[in-house]
């Protein structure tokens, strides 16, 4: 269990190094701001929608190495979905980390297990939702910053 540990605190450190689909990416049609006060987290994310297709995904801000390398996962992971299929990805998301879900993630979503040491800390748990909430808000046009409290 130690060296799967290890491997995924590989996973996040280099994510969180060089974060993929960093810097906002032209053209984009959505975005949404997304704020972890607690951790210090600060995210914007930007979408290119079409024809009910997630094209294009990014994200600028800082936050902390499982933020970053969660926002940076998911950039990688829902590129290319239709709209429906990442809702359903965040809601899968979103289960195992919180511990709704009692099950690995799999069909696509696996590289997402690295992350999924969170759970058990509620903390750490926004820390690697956030983006995914950004990202849903963005979807969803809402304008609010989306707050993890
Ligand atoms: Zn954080």
């Amino acid at each position: 269990m130690s060296d799967l540990r290890e491997l995924y605190q590989e996973v996040i450190l280099d994510h969180y190094r060089s974060p993929r689909n960093f810097g906002h990416h032209q053209p984009s049609n959505r975005e949404a701001k997304g704020n972890n006060p607690l951790c210090g987290d600060k995210f914007t994310v930007y979408a290119l929608v079409e024809d009910g297709m997630v094209k294009d995904i990014s994200f600028e801000g800082r936050g902390c190495a499982i933020s970053t390398a969660s926002a940076s996962l998911m950039t990688e992971l829902l590129k290319g979905q239709t709209e429906q299929n990442a809702q359903a990805m965040f809601e899968r998301f979103r289960g195992v980390v919180t511990g709704e879900q009692d099950q690995r993630l799999d069909d696509g979503l696996d590289k997402l297990n690295v992350l999924a040491g969170v759970r058990g800390y509620p903390m750490r748990v926004k820390c690697a939702t956030l983006a995914w909430h950004t990202l849903k808000a963005a979807l969803n046009q809402t304008d609010e910053t989306v707050v993890t409290e």
